[in-house]
């Protein structure tokens, strides 16, 4: 018997890659964080034995979902403005009151607040553009979470630079002291095309080269953003991306809800990643991403919720079901983006988009125990024919049981293991109070 850290044993194992391999009764064992085996139950007990043993009788298993787009910040925006439109929202009540209150305290209590809501809806990893990239950075440490942080550029001060070479400069400081870090991975995040200028946005993609650093940009969120690009540069973004050589593997273009024929054929030449994110697209009306044509060129299109303050919630799960939707719904057709398609979304193309698919994203031997255990059993996904059909269009995040990142649980029977409930409870208190007193 080979001795290993730990045994898994589990009603499904979903695995998502090789060909969307579906288990039955299968257990992984893990060591050093890493997944050893994965095998029928029956024979990983002959084989194996472990200090710590889970029993998951009517669980599925799956990859750790990757949150390939947030603003965890914004946790402390949540609901405080809705039903806007887009650049109504951003110049009249986001971007005011981020010039209040955007600070290392705040932005490390927030993340930290947002870190509790990802592990209980079963996200392992995520990809964040804010500021004050320490204290998010501080945050996913202590979390336990694998963190991808966006340097942000914009061409406008806030609490965090006050000009396009101080933000420069952080975010290099930042990449300096993170750069090898087992859960933290710095990424230049300039905001968009029309908040950065093309200097400057040639500026990010010459760091991005020297460092070999993902680029996360907002794009073609909208019609607007089309029609301004238009006024000003006589342009669409990404043909402005595309002039300054922008167009790679490691360029990540989040929304895309305006996408031709021509751009498809650049995103795929390039392989270029998308981030969808459905529910903010519905929420601030700015259109639907085709995903399932993006799919069907073979570009790699993740998923993301966006911030809270524009969702409302970071629920993977949820937004998995609201791709799915979407996809159809946008489309007429009720083939597209299907329930393992939105799985896929929401797992190992997150980790192909932010470069670390050699790593996680998928169950599969030798990647990091990145894990996330789904209670099945309850009454709202009963009775059950396909497991992955009951997790994307009728379980809930309050179903994710068992949460585990390299090894280590986050998550144990729904109670969070490096956070407490109660102190991040406190902490949106604080600043519901604050954020009250001034409204
Ligand atoms: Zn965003």
């Amino acid at each position: 018997m080979e001795h290993v850290d730990q045994l898994l044993h589990a009603r499904w194992v979903i695995t998502c890659e090789p060909n969307h391999a579906i288990l039955d009764n299968h257990s992984i064992a893990i060591q050093n964080g890493i997944i050893k085996a994965i095998l029928p139950t029956t024979d990983i007990k002959t084989k194996y034995q472990a200090d710590q043993e889970t029993t998951l009788e009517n669980h599925a298993l799956i990859p750790g979902l990757i949150n390939a787009h947030t603003h965890l910040a914004m946790n402390v925006f949540r609901g405080l403005a809705d039903d806007l439109e887009l650049m109504d929202w951003l110049n009249n009540h986001i971007w005011p009151a981020e010039g209040k209150w955007v600070s290392d305290e705040m932005v490390f209590d927030a993340s930290l607040i947002a870190m509790g809501e990802m592990i209980r809806c079963g996200t392992t990893c995520f990809n964040d553009m804010y500021f004050f990239l320490e204290a998010t950075a501080k945050a996913a440490i202590q979390a336990g979470m694998r963190a991808h942080i966006g340097m942000t550029v914009i061409d406008v001060p806030t609490a965090w630079a006050k000009t396009p070479e101080e933000y420069f400069e952080k975010s290099l400081a930042f990449h300096d002291t993170y750069r090898n870090h087992p859960l933290v991975t710095p990424t230049l995040a300039p905001h968009s095309t029309y908040t950065v200028s093309l200097d400057n946005l040639a500026r990010v993609k010459t760091i991005a080269d020297d460092n070999a650093l993902q680029i996360n940009i907002h794009l073609q969120e909208s019609l607007g953003e089309i029609q301004l690009s238009h006024e000003r540069h006589q342009k669409r973004p990404l043909a402005r991306l595309q002039d300054i050589d922008m167009l790679s593997n490691k360029l990540i273009t989040v929304h895309m809800t305006q996408v031709d024929d021509l751009e498809m054929a650049l995103l795929k030449k390039h392989k270029v990643s998308v981030v969808h994110c459905p529910e903010s697209n519905m929420k601030l009306a700015s259109g639907a991403c085709p995903v399932q044509k993006l799919l069907d060129h073979g570009i790699n299109v993740a998923l993301g919720t966006d911030g809270a303050a524009s969702n409302n919630d970071l629920d993977m799960i949820s937004e998995m079901r609201s791709a799915a939707l979407l996809g159809k719904h946008s489309t007429l057709n009720p083939k597209a983006v299907s329930a393992q398609t939105a799985l896929e979304m929401a797992t190992i193309n997150g980790a192909k988009a932010l470069g670390i698919d050699e790593r996680t994203g998928s169950l599969k031997v030798g990647k990091s125990a990145d894990i996330t255990a789904i209670d099945l059993g309850e009454i709202e996904t009963q009775p059950l024919y396909h497991p992955v059909s009951q997790i994307v269009y009728a379980a809930s995040r309050h179903q994710v049981t068992n949460v585990w990142v390299q090894g280590k649980q986050l998550l144990k029977n729904r109670k969070l293991q490096t956070l407490d409930e109660a102190d991040l409870l406190a902490r949106a208190k604080k600043w519901q109070g604050k954020l009250s007193a001034n409204a």
